[in-house]
């Protein structure tokens, strides 16, 4: 029991205080966005083990990604120091990865397994389609994967979902089927998908109560943040874990009164908020946590009113906007932080207009003292940011996408990871395929196909097949070409066990001529690619490192496992880019939300969800409450999808908001533009006028066809320059040097910009 004046309390109000201190066997804190709920779950995490309640052994928190769970267990070392080392602290995925790799070899599968990532999972799905020839059936990869996702998180399984197959409809006798192969290949790949992740540990602790039995008594206290977003599965592996412990299931070794009474019941504290969840497409499951205290008899419950994150008048904004769901409990969520600004509208001609209005004002809040790493621009859809990023790079502003097509998605670093993945599980026959013939050494389809049926045939594995090539009348060339691939497989995995990944990763760099082909080629994307190669490379060293026991296998598990917020980084002063999904739980003094439009937010897929628009609204309410002071919201009168212009209508969304709390822009087009939305929201959207056609050619130009390169240029402070757009000015700074020199420039008309000097469309005067 903490003492009341123990530090850990300190500054807390009441209500978090009591959360913090709880003896309850089942607790749920739910609360309003910004409230303290992450806060008050570290806090209770630090008493346990500051009060001696709990060895940092005996917790298990669940976070919703890597970063959030690696914030987590920092906050929790600042309060307790060296005490926390010991403490499970992660995502259900890597929880379930460890608790899997202890126990995989129960259910046949070795410890070395894969993890296949949604890529890893989409190329094995298309190739089965294309197998199966369900393509002309209209199946797609994503209705596949999405469908077989939804029913995996419902913990269904292709063997009971035989029966529930519909025989008259071909589509779903297809589905089974590559369902049904799909998992046929995992299993022979010993590999998981992230969901089999979650299912597979629900049916391990079924089939095997003993095993369950080690977990529960292990883990004494569960505590589990943003539990709004849980799905099925993971709720039914939380039930699984908080389960009493009979005396039968205790081992010989326990002291003598466990053996006697058992166990009770671990203790679980969950904290959420229904007006944030935001995974019901994903199987989350908001009856969850409204039935929290059905499933858990006697549980105990706080709720917290107070935000400490956000200015009154942003709190008041998203609570006007939130309030319309119905199903809902009201809330009463206030803040002491002050009134704050206005929120600050803004209406772009087009998407790039959109873009621009948010780099000038993110220029201005550098001047006025905020960082980069303070500001962040959310949106609904990735496609969104191609328009924005061409602002950022040419007005030198340092950006950074959080999740969408990252690092890991890019092919040299997948290529790379394959022959990782070969190296640490001989089965995982995808990644011996995608290594087969990279770089190219003569493997084309057929000589794949040979080698694939001679495994099938044989009853072994793809790596296998590789050493009986000289069996396969296949000709010298190419025999001469599998042998060598497979004989740097066999030397690599023959030093594992004194090999860190680094070393490994950098033989097969080496070995393989990876990037001294890179280096040769012509293609600059190439040169790109060799600066990838060796940040992974880094990534590995860096892993080595701190991982003074961490070998190629635990090194493969952190890459699979890097979900998408975990790449925002703190340090290095850029702005942050991402989706509304991607914001949950984070908080930033400056947010932009962009795209506020019909069509994209609420998106046009919501419209034939049943409860899509309350999801929708949700996912507005949660971009806005990650604003701590400024919140800027704006939209494109019209936007380009799929290469088509397409006219825009503002959200109804930001006719909820009170006009008062808002202060409206436009681009400034006169009469032809749209000066506010609410006048607009009275048109019909066809109506809309139509882009003049002379600015619209001036930004295709700029966007698409920029070849110039201005590198060269001899420039000095002082000097007086004309833009295309911006006109005349007058340099005020120069900085960097080459391709990344960047000019600010004072503008006669339009103010302060800055620059990339290498493709900005300005010349001397
Ligand atoms: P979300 O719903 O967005 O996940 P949350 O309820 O988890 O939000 P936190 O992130 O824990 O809220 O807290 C929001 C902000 O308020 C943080 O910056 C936190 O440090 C601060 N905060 C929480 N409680 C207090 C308090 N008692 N005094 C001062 N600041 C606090
Ligand atoms: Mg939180």
């Amino acid at each position: 029991m903490l003492p009341a004046d123990s530090p850990l309390l300190e500054g807390l109000n009441d209500r978090q205080a009591q959360a913090v201190t709880s003896q309850a066997g089942a607790l749920l804190i739910v609360a309003g966005a910004g409230s303290g709920k992450t806060s008050v779950l570290t806090r209770r995490i630090a008493g346990l083990i500051a009060s001696k309640t709990a060895w940092p052994s005996q917790i298990l928190a669940i976070t919703f990604t890597n970063k959030a769970a690696g914030e987590m267990r920092e906050r929790v070392a600042a309060l307790v120091g060296e005490a926390s080392q010991g403490m499970w602290i992660s995502t259900f995925h890597s929880a379930c990865v460890r608790i899997l790799r202890t126990e995989a070899e129960r259910f046949g599968y070795t410890k070395a397994f894969t993890i296949y990532d949604s890529g890893d999972q989409r190329a094995l799905i298309k190739r089965l389609i294309r197998d199966h020839g369900a393509d002309r059936l209209g199946l797609t990869p994503a209705s596949v994967s999405g469908k077989m996702s939804r029913l995996k998180n419902e913990l269904v399984d292709v063997d009971s979902y035989r029966g529930q197959v519909r025989e008259s409809d071909p589509n779903d006798v297809a589905f089974y089927q590559l369902w049904s192969d799909y998992q046929a290949e995992l299993a022979r790949s010993q590999a998981f998908d992230f969901d089999d992740l979650i299912v597979h540990t629900v049916q391990l602790f079924r089939a095997f109560p003993e095993v369950a039995a080690v977990y529960r008594r292990r883990f004494r206290h569960i505590l589990v943040d943003e539990y709004q977003d849980t799905n099925h599965a993971q709720y039914a592996l939380i039930r699984e874990l908080t389960q009493a412990v009979s005396p039968e299931q205790v081992p010989e070794s326990a002291p003598p009164h466990e053996r006697e009474n058992g166990l009770e019941a671990p203790a679980l504290t969950v904290v959420g908020d229904s007006d944030q969840s935001i995974y019901a497409f994903r199987g989350a499951d908001i009856r969850n946590i409204v039935e929290f205290e059905r499933d858990f008899p006697g549980a105990e419950v706080i709720l917290l009113e107070q935000n400490y994150r956000s200015k009154q008048t942003i709190l008041d904004a998203a609570n006007a906007v939130i309030s319309q769901n119905f199903d809902r409990k009201a809330k009463n969520l206030f803040s002491e932080l002050g009134a704050g600004d206005k929120i600050q509208g803004f209406t772009g001609y087009s998407q790039h207009d959109e873009a621009q209005f948010v780099a000038d004002e993110i220029g201005k809040l550098i001047d006025e003292g905020y960082r980069y790493q303070d500001i962040a621009v959310f949106y609904r859809t990735n496609a969104q940011t191609r328009a924005m990023e061409d602002v950022f790079i040419r007005q030198a502003l340092p950006y950074r996408i959080i999740g969408g097509t990252k690092f890991y998605e890019r092919a040299e670093i997948k290529d790379l990871l394959a022959y990782l993945h070969a190296i640490a599980n001989p089965a995982d026959a995808l990644a011996v395929r995608r290594i087969l013939n990279t770089p190219k050494r003569g493997i084309g389809p057929a000589t794949e196909a040979t080698l694939v049926a001679h495994a099938e045939q044989a009853g072994i594995t793809l790596s296998q097949a590789l050493t009986e090539v000289d069996q396969m009348g296949l000709g010298p060339k190419v025999t001469g070409a599998i042998s060598e691939l497979s004989q740097l497989l066999i030397e690599l995995r023959s030093t594992l066990d004194s090999a860190t990944a680094a070393e490994t990763l950098k033989a097969v760099i080496d070995r393989t001529g990876y990037r001294t082909l890179l280096e040769r080629s012509n293609d600059p994307q190439d040169l790109a690619r060799v600066e990838n190669v060796d940040e992974l490379l880094g990534v590995a060293s860096e892993f080595s490192r701190g991982n003074q026991d961490g070998g190629l296998v635990e090194f493969l598990t952190e890459v699979s496992l890097v979900a998408a917020a975990d790449e925002l980084d703190d340090s290095g002063g850029t702005v942050s880019l991402m989706t509304l999904h991607t914001a949950k739980g984070l908080e930033f003094d400056a947010v932009f939300v962009t795209g506020v439009e019909e069509e994209l937010l609420p998106h046009r897929m919501s419209a034939n969800e049943p409860g899509g628009l309350a999801e929708e609204r949700r996912l507005f309410y949660v971009g806005m409450t990650r604003a701590k002071n400024k919140l800027h919201l704006s939209l494109a009168m019209s936007r380009q999808t799929f290469g088509e212009a397409m006219v825009c209508a503002p959200s109804r969304f930001l006719r909820e908001i009170p006009e008062e709390l808002m202060q409206w822009r436009d681009s400034g087009l006169g009469d032809r533009a749209l000066t506010a939305p609410r006048t607009s929201l009275e048109r019909e959207p066809r109506s809309l006028p139509r882009p003049p056609r002379e600015k619209n050619t001036q930004w295709a130009n700029r966007i698409d066809t920029v070849v110039r390169d201005n590198s060269e240029m001899e420039l000095a402070v002082g000097d007086r320059i004309t833009h295309d757009d911006f006109g005349p000015g007058t340099i005020s700074a120069l900085t960097g040097a080459g391709p990344k020199r960047v000019a600010e420039v004072r503008f006669d008309q339009v103010g302060k910009k800055r620059l990339l000097v290498k493709i900005a469309p300005i010349s001397l005067t």
